[in-house]
């Protein structure tokens, strides 16, 4: 009898202890947590439901898909708005910009038709989540930010999250890169009232140019491909809104 009270004591004892261990182990977690967000299988779940959702709105390019199924897009907003990062829509990020909607970054993206390894120059780093979708694809990127808050979180905040293969830069996306060119593809996040031409020189042989066009409360997305010194082919697409491309930085 003494001997069965004996064993029952000591279960209880390892009982609490654990509970106790699971105790400290939860407030560990949760310390940790609240210092770096993560990306869950609730974050996970939203983020298939968001491919399906652009899928059915007409995007087939597989690489965009996946792409977009892997990055942790509530990262790149501020938490307060993490519970709508996955719906498609844009949303603000600073300095009165915003990250674009999912749908337009696919849209976009599948427009250029990257290959393996293609140098890629994006005008409008924003938040860094096109860029992060390009470097996804395998592309080289060199993204250019004018807004100095922005430029100056994105530094740290991409090889944070593993892309440090990105190559920022604080400045004007009107003049481009010229001493990084020439690119197999340029995106222009921002809308622009025309194309800058600049960035047409910048363009390889072959090389495609994506860029919304128009005025400030509607642009239409255009498509140049490069076919020769001289000549350019332009394809026009639907209608988009996007925060303004602006001259000069700030
Ligand atoms: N691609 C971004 C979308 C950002 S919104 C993302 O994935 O989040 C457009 C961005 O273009 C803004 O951050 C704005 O500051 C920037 N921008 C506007 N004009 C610019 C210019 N001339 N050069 C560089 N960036 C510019």
């Amino acid at each position: 009898m003494a001997q069965q009270y004996k064993l029952h004591l000591r279960d209880i004892m390892l009982f609490w202890s654990s509970l106790n261990s699971s105790f400290y182990l939860s407030r560990f977690y949760y310390f940790c947590c609240m210092n770096k967000r993560i990306d869950d299988y609730i974050h996970k779940g939203r983020r298939q439901r968001l491919v399906e959702i652009i899928k059915l709105k007409g995007i087939k390019d597989v690489n965009v898909l996946n792409a977009i199924g892997k990055i942790p897009r509530h990262l790149f907003i501020e938490e307060y708005l993490e519970h709508r990062a996955y719906e498609d829509e844009a949303l603000p990020i600073g300095a009165s910009q915003t990250i674009s909607q999912p749908y337009t970054v696919a849209f976009q993206t599948q427009l250029l038709e990257i290959s393996f390894m293609d140098k890629v120059l994006e005008v409008g780093t924003g938040s860094g989540y096109q860029a992060c979708v390009l470097s996804e694809m395998g592309a080289r990127v060199f993204s250019i930010e004018r807004q100095k808050e922005l430029y100056a979180h994105l530094v740290h905040f991409l090889p944070d999250l593993g892309y440090s293969n990105i190559r920022c830069f604080y400045g004007d996306g009107y003049k481009g890169l010229p001493t990084y060119g020439p690119f197999d593809a340029i995106i222009i996040t921002a809308g622009a009232p025309e194309i800058p031409t600049d960035l047409l020189t910048q363009l390889k042989l072959g090389g495609r140019l994506v860029c919304p066009v128009g005025d400030k409360k509607l642009q239409k997305m255009i498509r140049i491909i490069r076919r020769s010194d001289a000549e350019f082919e332009t394809e026009t697409f639907g209608d988009f809104l996007f925060v303004p491309l602006l001259k000069g930085i700030n």
